[in-house]
């Protein structure tokens, strides 16, 4: 599949908003938006006037960026979340962190959903035991992720666990370090949702009109 394969720290100025994209970087003060905290390019310093639409879209793309995503992808996302009990918004969101990719980054085995993504492709994973190579892989509550034997001696996994072991994980999974094991303890509620901020509603908003 297609990816953005352009500068990363770039989306993050663009959407003026950091979207946690590139690891480690993100917590440091080298981070781009809190280095240029305007947007890229020759008018990326003046004013502009942001229409209600823009300001949808902005939405739907940040969160598009963040999970790194098309834009065919994403709305088929929104589809199934429209489809399904509950609020739309809301599901987009919880549809999204069930990816494999997405818990893989949330349990800390990669320090990057790209990272996690490619970590995934590359068969380093097994699910409730057996192996699963598909970056889209919808995960259940109960269901465990695990490293396989013999990926437990990658050295950028090895750091990327010990990365989260001091930043710590969301409170809808769990990680067994020493096991090289994560479980979905549970899907996440809204409240639990909140790096980055979004405001998911204006993504319904925009795909409604
Ligand atoms: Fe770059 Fe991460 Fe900062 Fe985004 S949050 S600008 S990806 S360092």
């Amino acid at each position: 599949m297609a990816r953005y394969s352009g500068p990363v720290c770039r989306q993050c100025r663009r959407e003026n908003m950091k979207l946690f994209l590139k690891g480690d970087r993100c917590y440091t003060d080298k981070c781009a938006v809190e280095r240029r905290n305007y947007a890229p390019g020759q008018h990326g310093q003046g004013r502009i006037k942001v229409s209600d639409y823009g300001t949808q879209l902005r939405e739907k793309q940040r969160v598009k960026r963040t999970y790194g995503l098309l834009e065919k992808q994403f709305r088929s996302y929104f589809q199934k979340a429209d489809r399904m009990k509950g609020v739309t918004g809301e599901n987009l969101l919880v549809l999204l962190e069930r990816r494999l990719d997405s818990i893989i980054y949330r349990t800390g085995f990669g320090t990057s959903r790209a990272e996690s993504r490619m970590l995934v492709r590359q068969g380093h994973f097994l699910v409730n035991g057996r192996k699963v190579n598909v970056p889209s892989y919808l995960v259940r509550p109960g269901d465990t992720v695990e490293l396989r034997e013999k990926s437990q001696k990658v050295a950028r996994i090895n750091e990327a666990l010990d990365g989260v072991m001091r930043r710590g994980v969301p409170s809808w999974v769990e990680l067994d370090r020493t096991a090289f094991k994560g479980t979905v303890k549970t899907l996440p509620v809204r409240a639990e949702m909140t790096t980055p901020a979004f405001q998911e509603h204006l993504i319904v908003e925009l795909y409604s009109k």
